[in-house]
């Protein structure tokens, strides 16, 4: 499949998925061929019945299959006949799960991971060997920074790291060996946003891969693979669930490049749990929806913060006196959405920036202090002493991550009353 059969900005599906490429997989409750809006795909897509006639997807909690016959199960091993064999492998709650996220991104095919990192160790080993270089935004998610770091340098993978709203920096870090570009946009915590369809440019002009994090905006936001990125990488665990009930990850891409993905997650058992996938199938039924309301929420909330005396700095590309906030309109095909996470800074006359931002975050009520985010249930981090407190101070600062910073994850309880609890905290200083 090319690129121009991948899902259009318009979100009607022009795509049609092999099922010959994918085990005997029919989806037979919805031909993507025939064009289906996002909505439809996100309730229909991937669905699999089986001969009970359920209505809703089953979840299979099995991890091995039986066979006709020894020849079967030999015909099974030698390729000759397609099919599940284990569930490390494959799994068909798994496969409706990828095959749906993969129709609403628009990419040939998706791969389940365990999680979030899970995916993104997955993209290391399959697209990066010793002498490779990978070229990363800076502000990325802590672990993510962490693995690269501690492991992918180990292994002999050079690593180097420029801001991911800097399009000349980006052009001059390429080296002859740069094999990846990776970035997230919106990124963790701050929101920055990055220029996709540069970076993609970019990446073909050097034969590299262009690799994007979408877990922040969501298909429902953003297509990357629309705007000329090769490959897709979530953490379900976020939006795609919504509701923080399980961790889950996925890579999304050509179906040459998914198969690599799909080999080094099948060794290295990276798999993802059947009933992980029932759940986040489920969560991708009303992950538009939610997204619309997340994201309504969050502009009310992010114009309150900017506008109150105590927050030194709203970091939210949806105010318009935000940097990228043109570049965020531009790429995200629904217009007023800037996906529901933001930072602001707190300062006060007789605190350090820490007590104040801890303060901030003692003082409120209802709102959870927790490190996940992108839940139904809005949330408030301090990264500088949690998700990035294994940092080293100076790539802290160099991601933007200082003390009086906090990161809100905006949820779905009313706003007045989000807005109030923030009140709350602030109004504690
Ligand atoms: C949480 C997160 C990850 C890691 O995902 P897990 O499911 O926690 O392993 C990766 N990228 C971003 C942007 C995240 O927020």
């Amino acid at each position: 499949m090319t690129q121009s059969s991948r899902i259009p900005l318009d979100s009607t599906v022009s795509a049609s998925i092999d099922p010959k490429l994918d085990l005997n997989w029919q989806d037979d409750a919805l031909d993507l061929s025939a064009g289906y809006g996002m909505q439809t795909i996100a309730t229909r897509a991937g669905h699999h019945r089986t001969d009970e006639g359920e209505h809703s997807e089953a979840i299979f909690t099995t991890s091995s299959y039986v066979y006709e016959s020894a020849a079967d199960a030999a015909a099974h091993f030698d390729g000759s006949k397609k099919g599940n064999v284990y569930s490390r492998h494959t799994n068909p709650s798994v496969r409706t799960f990828e095959r749906r996220l993969a129709a609403l991104e628009g990419g040939e095919r998706a791969v389940a991971t365990a999680s979030g990192m899970g995916a993104i160790l997955t993209m290391c080993l399959a697209y990066l060997k010793a002498g490779d270089h990978l070229l990363a935004a800076k502000q990325l998610f802590g672990s993510s920074v962490g693995l690269f770091n501690t492991y992918f340098v180990k292994y002999g993978v050079e690593v180097s790291y420029v801001d991911c709203f800097d399009n000349d920096a980006w052009a001059a870090a390429v080296r002859d060996n740069t094999r990846v570009i990776y970035c997230e946009s919106p990124s963790n915590p701050l929101g920055q946003i990055a220029d996709l369809s540069f970076l993609s440019q970019l990446a073909r002009d050097n034969g590299a891969l262009f690799i994007v994090d979408n877990c922040f905006a969501t298909p429902a936001i953003q297509k990357p693979l629309d705007l000329g990125a090769d490959i897709v990488i979530h953490s379900a665990t976020k939006y795609i669930d919504g509701q923080g009930r399980v961790l889950g990850g996925a890579l999304v891409g050509s179906e040459k490049l998914m198969q690599e993905a799909f080999t080094v997650v099948r060794s290295g058992g990276i798999s993802m749990s059947p009933f992980n996938a029932w759940v986040f199938t489920k969560g991708l039924e009303t992950l538009t929806l939610r997204m619309k309301a997340h994201c309504e929420n969050a502009n009310k909330v992010a114009q309150y913060l900017s506008e109150h005396p105590k927050v030194s700095r709203v970091h939210f590309s949806g105010l318009g006196d935000h940097l990228a906030h043109e570049l965020a309109r531009r790429q995200h095909y629904r217009k007023d959405c800037f996906g529901a996470i933001m930072g602001f800074e707190v300062a006060s006359d007789n605190l350090s920036d820490k007590q104040a931002a801890w303060q901030v975050i003692d003082s409120t009520r209802m709102i959870s202090i927790t490190n996940n985010l992108g839940d139904v249930k809005t949330t408030l981090t301090h990264p500088s002493t949690t998700t990035h407190f294994r940092l080293s101070p100076e790539d802290r600062l160099a991601a933007g991550v200082t003390e009086g910073l906090i990161r809100l994850s905006v949820g779905l309880e009313d706003v007045e009353d989000i807005i109030q609890d923030l009140a709350r905290g602030l109004n504690s200083l």
